[in-house]
């Protein structure tokens, strides 16, 4: 059953959200060589915390850590760890948390360094990928019209959509009704209603769509060990319309990057300008 939110809900969960962006953002100015998953994650949980918040993924179906941190070839659900990043590594973060009882969930995937074109160009066609799933996202239209979005635009590049692993609706469970995969047919699915709340987050192979997980019991892989991507953003349907709750300008701040790719998103008159 899908919980649709009521206006003053939203909000709440608009501040979720941007708890875990401005932690994403505190993160992009760290993630350089040499540093680890497990001093990002330190340095996430403390500045959650800061913020009045909860990790949200701490201890959630016994998680050990604040952040998922998969690198390269790693899809999403990896553990944090003391090996240092290099150069040329790209590193998925996936961070939740817990504020007024809703959760905000997403994630980008950082170059650390210089990283090889293809690479790049997997991470920039995954990221375009979510903004066309999140215009699909409005009245009318269903769970299959986001998901053919996403899959025809990353498959048009000859990536490889992850199959097991979906979006899904987000409040006050981490995992709400409905799933939101990344792949399937226009018109089908469950029909998107007014005050809903999801989590679209494409992930994103270079080679085939297969997976392995590791025996931690969580780390997710590429069957072909080559490179993958992951970016997710928390979106509510508002006037009918997707409206963005999360948002990359606190990344893309410390990363001096200039972007307007969320400016169609924020419709709301209550909505945050930028940092
Ligand atoms: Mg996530
Ligand atoms: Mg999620």
């Amino acid at each position: 059953m899908i919980h649709a939110k009521t206006t003053e809900e939203i909000e709440l969960m608009r501040e979720s959200a941007l708890v875990v962006s401005r932690t994403l953002g505190m993160l992009a100015a760290e993630i350089k060589p040499g540093i680890t998953g497990l001093q990002l994650d330190r340095l996430a949980e403390d500045f959650i915390r800061e913020q009045g918040a909860k990790p949200g993924f701490l201890g959630m179906y016994g998680f050990p850590n604040t952040l998922n941190i998969s690198p390269n070839a790693q899809v999403v659900h990896g553990i944090p760890t003391d090996q240092p990043f290099k150069e040329g590594d790209v590193v998925s973060v996936d961070c939740g948390a817990l504020k007024n009882g809703f959760y905000g969930d997403h994630a980008y995937t950082f170059e650390v360094g210089e990283v090889a074109p293809e690479t790049r160009q997997l991470l920039q066609v995954t990221k375009e990928s979510l903004y066309l799933g999140i215009r699909e996202f409005r009245l009318g239209n269903r769970v299959g019209d986001v998901a053919y979005a996403i899959q025809q635009h990353c498959e048009g590049h000859g990536y490889g959509v992850v199959r097991e692993l979906v979006g899904h609706g987000l409040g006050r469970k981490l995992h709400e009704a409905p799933e939101m995969p990344n792949y399937g047919k226009r018109g089908r699915g469950k029909k998107f209603v007014e005050g809903m709340v999801v989590a679209i987050e494409p992930m994103i192979n270079m080679g085939t769509h297969r997976i392995r997980q590791l025996k931690d019991g969580w780390t997710i892989l590429t069957a072909d060990n080559k490179p993958s991507a992951h970016f997710e953003h928390n979106v509510a349907l508002v006037n009918g319309k997707p409206e963005l709750l999360s948002t990359f300008s606190y990344i893309y701040e410390a990363l001096g990057i200039r972007s307007e790719e969320e400016d169609e998103f924020r419709s709301s008159p209550l909505a945050p300008s930028r940092p």
